[in-house]
């Protein structure tokens, strides 16, 4: 059995709090880890790439994986959209004696935190304020008004959960934000 077995890193946020780039700093700065690819049902864009970005998949194909169990988390995450956690992919991970980095959706973190209660670190990222994030949403410019408007609104309810995870990261500050979250995984790592 792998040093890290059962190990895993959850980060979670609201949708453009900074998350993504958060993680990417983690990736890029500890060997140990490796991002945990998702299974999901919506279109790629821009340049993201199929295994690499998501698991790209038909609605079809996604509910037969749900009833084969093979999710150890899944949740409709916008309107029609499906997105999971594959167990394949953690095994894949741990048998590589790497860490997985998931970065989910609240109520998927929630989940997948119940499930490895021992084992894993959550991070919650919070953005300085819902106004600023409306603003890093608009300037990112891959939202319509009704998405924007849906995120918006989905971001102020996730935001009154962070007291569930073990460690919150205020995103005022990008590079600040990374150098608080590096530290903490890599309490994690070594612990
Ligand atoms: P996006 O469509 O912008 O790539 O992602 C939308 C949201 O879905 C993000 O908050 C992302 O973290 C979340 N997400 C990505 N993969 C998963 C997953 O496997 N499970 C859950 N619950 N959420 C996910």
């Amino acid at each position: 059995m792998g040093r890290y077995q059962h190990k895993l890193i959850i980060i979670t946020a609201p949708s453009g709090a900074g998350k993504t780039s958060i993680t990417r700093h983690l990736m890029q700065h500890f060997p140990q880890l490796a991002f945990s690819v998702s299974a999901a049902t919506r279109q790629p864009r821009g340049n993201e790439k199929d295994g690499v970005d998501y698991h790209f998949m038909s609605t079809e194909s996604f509910q037969q994986k749900i009833q084969h169990k093979e999710f150890v988390e899944w949740e409709m995450v916008y309107e029609g959209k499906y997105y999971g956690t594959l167990k394949s992919e953690l095994e894949r991970i741990w048998n590589m004696n790497q860490i997985p980095v998931l970065d989910i959706d609240v109520k998927g973190a929630i989940h997948v935190q119940q499930q490895y209660p021992g084992t894993s670190l959550s991070l919650f990222i919070e953005p300085p304020s819902v106004d600023e994030l409306k603003k890093r949403l608009e300037s990112r410019g891959t939202e319509t008004t009704e998405s924007l408007a849906a995120r918006v609104n989905k971001a102020a309810y996730e935001l009154s959960f962070k007291e569930h995870f073990n460690k919150v990261v205020v995103n005022d500050n990008l590079e600040k934000a990374c150098a608080i979250a590096e530290t903490i995984v890599d309490d994690f790592i070594k612990s």
